[in-house]
């Protein structure tokens, strides 16, 4: 195999993010003891709860299973005899309402839950009535997704949150790469008033790449628990080790003490960096973008790259990036544009990105 240097934001497809010398340490040291993994689990989840303001916090294998333990969770309450049902959710609250916009390629981890999704909208827009006559007696949960699944025609999260509280329904945020700002944390929950958040672990957190969090109200973050792992329902599957757990905890930790902060500054030097190098080169026109591809509030490069002047379209010089030794996936975007992310890429990473765009254009 070759390695991938990707510059197109940290996408799970080319292995999310690299971990710190800390975190590696950390997941080694956990990994030589044996633990009660219960216990490990409300010991993590009480620390991540309180360094996110949250009431309570679960850890599990990534966002995807978050989606799943969340949508069972809003199915079944914390009853275990529900639990055991399913996916079978015959004569069970088992709707969750969705923006039709918003439908996406995550919502079949909804599904899984044994969840049937009613959707609401259309492609152009989404009046509140819509929400209210959604919601009737089977309706388990709304799901929203925030960043780039949002849009001018989707109802704002805080009217969701009014409306679907009146009636007593649970509203999860799948914000599984909304960060930074790590204020999202606690945004969506604690200021908003969602009752689950769900973040991935790594992504712009840098821990293990099989890790993700579900925070919010204790009451859905409790049946999470209940039904993954070490426990014996829908979540098994869905296994964080211990190692997994601790390494996510140190880089949690460090995100949000300093990491966050050094992520936004490394973002703004390569950006500043390409742009620079790239004024008055013939053939390709740059700006930057804020917030980036995925809703971050980062910045990235987009290129609009001219055939006409480099004699190369811009799928050619994908092509090319692809073929290098060291494989160079950029982000595409439009007919003609191209678009770089600094947030993946290490200093050597970057500037071998750079020094091979050179040598493709020229
Ligand atoms: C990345 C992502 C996921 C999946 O996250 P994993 O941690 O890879 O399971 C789910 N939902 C959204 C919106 C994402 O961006």
């Amino acid at each position: 195999m070759r390695r991938v240097i990707s510059a197109r934001t940290r996408q799970t497809v080319f292995g999310g993010s690299k971990m710190r010398p800390e975190v590696w340490a950390a997941m080694r040291e956990a990994n030589a003891a044996q633990v009660d993994m219960n216990e490990l689990h409300a010991k993590a989840g009480a620390r991540i709860a309180g360094m996110t303001q949250n009431e309570a916090a679960y850890v599990t294998s990534g966002s995807a299973a978050g989606l799943v333990l969340c949508a069972a969770a809003c199915i079944t309450g914390r009853n275990p005899a529900l639990m055991d049902r399913l996916p079978f959710t015959d004569g069970l609250k088992n709707e969750i309402v969705i923006h039709r916009f918003q439908r996406n390629h995550y919502d079949i981890n909804i599904r899984q839950a044994g969840a049937r999704l009613v959707e609401i909208g259309s492609h152009r827009q989404t009046h509140p009535w819509e929400l209210e006559e959604a919601i009737g007696e089977k309706t388990a949960g709304i799901f929203y997704f925030p960043g780039r699944y949002a849009g001018g025609n989707i109802l704002k999260l805080e009217t969701i949150i009014e409306i679907a509280h009146e009636k007593n329904v649970p509203v999860v945020v799948d914000a599984a790469a909304q960060l930074p700002p790590s204020s999202n944390l606690w945004r969506y929950t604690r200021e908003m008033g969602a009752d689950a958040a769900i973040f991935s672990g790594g992504k712009s957190i840098g821990g293990p790449q099989n890790t993700g969090i579900i925070l919010g109200r204790k009451e859905i973050v409790e049946a999470c628990a209940m039904m993954g792992s070490p426990r014996y329902s829908v979540g098994r599957p869905m296994k964080a080790g211990r190692d997994d757990i601790v390494g996510l905890l140190c880089a949690l930790d460090h995100y949000l003490d300093g990491g966050e902060t050094d992520q936004y500054a490394h973002n703004e030097r390569w950006c500043e960096f390409y742009m620079e190098r790239m004024s008055g080169m013939k053939g390709l026109s740059p700006r930057v973008r804020r917030p980036n591809s995925l809703g971050q509030d980062l910045p990235e490069v987009v290129i609009e790259i001219d055939p006409e002047t480099l004699g190369k379209s811009r799928d050619a010089i994908v092509d090319a990036l692809w073929a290098c030794e060291v494989r160079v996936q950029v982000g595409i975007s439009g007919e003609s544009e191209i678009f770089l992310s600094p947030d993946p890429l290490t200093d050597a990473d970057a500037e071998y990105l750079w020094a091979r765009l050179v040598e493709v254009v020229s």
